[in-house]
């Protein structure tokens, strides 16, 4: 069995058929894990200065960017392996420089709170054998992380919920449209207004207190009624709702302190967003947004989006991300107006204006290693199929010693 780096769930109950060194089928893989694992449809080259080159040349390319930056940044890793972030990590602190990831304009804060145990949470394992009420909270699992539903949350049968769906378990979708998860939660979907997360849980908040809701209280009520009942309930967070109540999660607290029975889970697309914030986490005490300045200094200056908008920053290393495709146009100029290192195994948008690109191994199918799902279980990546393309630890090793 293998395990799929598809998205935050990773799926260790994929079948691979290996033919002539390459994969010719995957079982148990849904789509967008099947299209992974199969690679690039457009292998990255090494290049500087967008002509070909050699791997070696442009590692010390790299190097001499890197060494003669004032400011230079890190940013990425949320698809790399756990043993290459932590190499990301040291060569920040080598270089003194900024290092972030993905996180900080997704579920960096969210995953903060509960590494600092804000929150209650638990496991897919534990939601599989036990929940009974499913609150998919501005995420559509369906779409982004495909077999959430069908391996863990609602359809299998469970430990204490052997009679699956169809009884033992309620799912509940709130989202600003119905989303295919919506649909599967057929009659409890509920609609609320874009960016009005904080509105509806104020009201759901009067409702669990008994008091009639200012918002919709023939809803709230009966939603209140069946998050009450609860014996063993997961909120799965997803970015629609971390977006909409922005730093305000002391609201989420709140809610969470009125439902004992209930555990929040971040709904992680990036197969190792997780890790990279754990990791730093260790090494730091922060998720992200970090600068060595001798220590480790966290503020919301050093997020990507506040480098390029304050142009603070003249280099970027850019490892296991494509920050050029989610980025806002207005940012991404000043992208493209300072040397963009990439490490990518295939062509992306931030490497066709990358000074240097060097092509690495996907990790997961041409190399091994770990990375951590997104309920924080530490999950074993097997190498499938042999490669003469470099891990991404390696290549952030001799980075390291070529500076
Ligand atoms: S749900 Fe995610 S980890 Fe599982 S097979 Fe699909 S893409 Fe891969």
């Amino acid at each position: 069995m293998s395990t799929c780096p598809g998205c935050a769930l990773l799926c260790d109950d994929i079948e691979v058929v290996v033919e002539n060194g390459r994969i010719k089928e995957t079982k148990n893989a849904c789509r967008r894990g099947a299209a992974r694992i199969k690679g690039c449809t457009n292998r990255l080259a090494p290049s500087i200065a967008q002509k070909p080159s050699d791997i070696e040349s442009a590692i010390k390319k790299a190097a001499g960017i890197l060494k003669d930056a004032r400011a230079p940044m890190l940013f990425g890793f949320s698809n790399s392996t756990c043993e290459a972030q932590v190499k990301g990590i040291q060569l920040a602190k080598k270089l003194g420089a900024i290092i972030d990831d993905t996180s900080s304009f997704c579920q960096g804060l969210l995953i903060e709170k509960i590494l600092h145990e804000k929150f209650r949470t638990c496991t897919l394992e534990d939601v599989r054998n036990k929940a009974d009420v499913l609150v998919y909270w501005g995420s559509d699992a369906q779409d982004s992380q495909p077999r959430h539903l069908s391996r863990f949350s609602y359809f299998p049968r469970g430990e204490s919920r052997q009679r699956g769906y169809e009884e033992d378990r309620v799912a509940i979708a709130i989202d600003v449209r119905e989303s295919n998860t919506a649909k599967i939660c057929k009659g409890h979907f509920y609609r609320i207004q874009p960016k009005g997360d904080r509105e509806f849980i104020l009201a759901l908040l009067d409702a669990l207190s008994g008091k009639v809701p200012a918002y919709e209280p023939k809803k709230m009520l009966e939603l209140a009624a069946i998050l009450k009942k609860a014996e063993f309930g997961v909120i799965f967070v997803g970015i629609g709702l971390t977006y909409s109540i922005k730093e305000d999660f002391d609201i989420l607290v709140s809610l969470a302190d009125k439902l004992p029975n209930f555990h929040i889970m971040p709904m992680v697309g990036h197969y190792n967003m997780r890790g990279f914030n754990e990791n730093l986490f260790n090494e730091t005490g922060f998720v992200n947004r970090v600068r060595f300045e001798g220590k480790a200094v966290h503020d919301d200056k050093y997020s990507i989006v506040e480098t390029l908008r304050e142009k603070s920053i003249d280099a970027l290393l850019v490892a296991g991300s494509d920050p050029l495709s989610s980025l806002p146009r207005s940012l991404i100029r000043h992208l493209a107006s300072i040397p963009v290192i990439c490490i990518d195994p295939c062509v992306t948008m931030t490497s066709k204006i990358a000074a240097v690109t060097i092509p690495c191994a996907v990790s997961g199918v041409e190399s091994g290693g770990t990375a951590v799902r997104m309920d924080g279980k530490k999950i074993e990546l097997s190498k499938i199929i042999e490669s003469d393309y470099p891990t991404d630890e390696e290549l952030l090793t001799r980075l390291m010693e070529a500076l």
